[in-house]
């Protein structure tokens, strides 16, 4: 939502508006001018007996994106990600990988974090990091990098039982990062966190998205959406209900408040915008309600070409939250 109260009016609507869509976003979005796909998904489809986990399922993934699946529990998110990963066949559909169908060579190129932290609680976290890395064959170089980056590094002696839920947590991304992948996937990865927990795993993902690593994560929470990714796909009951731009999504208008010197004439000229909907009075404003979006400088330059010189208008968004139960309302 933004406010402003008139003095140059139309170049505040302006700039209130622009400034309004500024969000903080993965850097690569802004640095490549061609973004590769690294994931491509096509009608997918799993079912265990009667329950239809995915059905028909199609995204895709652009590099540099934050990517999130938002979903109620048990709308298919891990299923998806656990398709996506070779862990779990579909009935049907496909999907690629880097514009390949998946392979060994593509599956180096991913990290993920899937199922909750699992390390030997008596090895200290650079030595699990070791056992990891044994495991993958790939050699120790990169160990210092991911405990410093997950801000580990202090307590690499540590032993894994004496960490708390958080640093396991950041422990298993750090395991994830080993080998600097081009892609991390997350699932639910603030579950069960406390809130200063929930805020390092979110500082760091976004900071891992800084340096230009491709996220995929499944959430249920609107607000970790909100403030992580960049992109998301609404599911439920396996089925994607929307899929966009978070920015976008945020930038759905509601409705307006508008003043004028004049406000009969304003309720006059604003009933004949082509998306009008209905208006209600609170005081000296007008809360104006529209069929579908509409841009605030729009809505200044129509009132303006009919003599309307608008004293105040703050347009109020819809959150994430409130398109998402609008979604779930109408589809189910
Ligand atoms: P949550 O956040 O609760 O994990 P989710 O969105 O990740 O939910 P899934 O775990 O993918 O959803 O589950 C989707 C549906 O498939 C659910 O109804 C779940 O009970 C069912 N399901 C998942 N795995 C299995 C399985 N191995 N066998 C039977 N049903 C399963």
């Amino acid at each position: 939502m933004f406010s402003f109260f008139t003095g140059n009016f139309l170049q505040d609507i302006v700039t209130n508006f622009r400034t309004s869509r500024l969000k903080p976003t993965n850097k690569r979005l802004h640095n490549c001018n061609l973004l590769n796909t690294i994931l491509s998904i096509q009608s997918l489809s799993k079912r265990y007996g009667k329950i239809q986990a995915v059905n028909d399922l199609s995204f895709e993934v652009l590099q540099g994106q934050v990517f999130g699946l938002l979903g109620p529990n048990g709308s298919g998110k891990t299923t998806t990600l656990s398709i996506i990963l070779d862990l779990v066949k579909s009935n049907k559909g496909s999907f690629s990988w880097f514009d390949s169908p998946p392979s060994k060579e593509s599956r180096k190129r991913i990290g993920s974090v899937i199922e909750s932290p699992n390390f030997f609680p008596y090895l200290t976290a650079y030595r699990n990091l070791q056992v990891v890395a044994d495991i993958r064959d790939q050699d120790y170089d990169d160990i210092e990098r991911v405990l410093k980056l997950t801000g580990l590094y202090e307590r690499r002696n540590s032993k894994f039982k004496t960490y708390s839920f958080g640093m396991k947590q950041r422990l298993a991304i750090a395991s994830a990062l080993l080998g600097n992948p081009e892609v991390l996937i997350l699932d639910e990865p603030t579950n069960g966190l406390d809130p200063q927990g929930i805020a390092q795993v979110r500082e760091l993902i976004i900071k891992v998205a800084g340096l230009g690593m491709t996220i995929i994560l499944a959430s249920h929470l609107l607000d970790e959406v909100q403030k992580i990714c960049t992109h998301v796909s609404v599911l439920n009951k396996g089925k994607k209900l929307f899929s966009g731009e978070v920015s976008k999504v945020l930038a759905i208008s509601d409705s307006f408040e508008l003043s004028s010197t004049d406000p009969d004439m304003l309720q006059k000229a604003i009933s004949t915008h082509p998306l009008f909907q209905s208006f209600s009075e609170t005081g000296l404003l007008l809360q104006v309600y529209f069929k579908g979006e509409v841009q605030p400088n729009e809505i200044n330059s129509f009132l303006y070409q009919q003599g309307v010189v608008l004293t105040h208008l703050t347009e109020r968004k819809r959150s994430l939250e409130q398109h998402f139960l609008e979604l779930l309302e109408e589809k189910i």
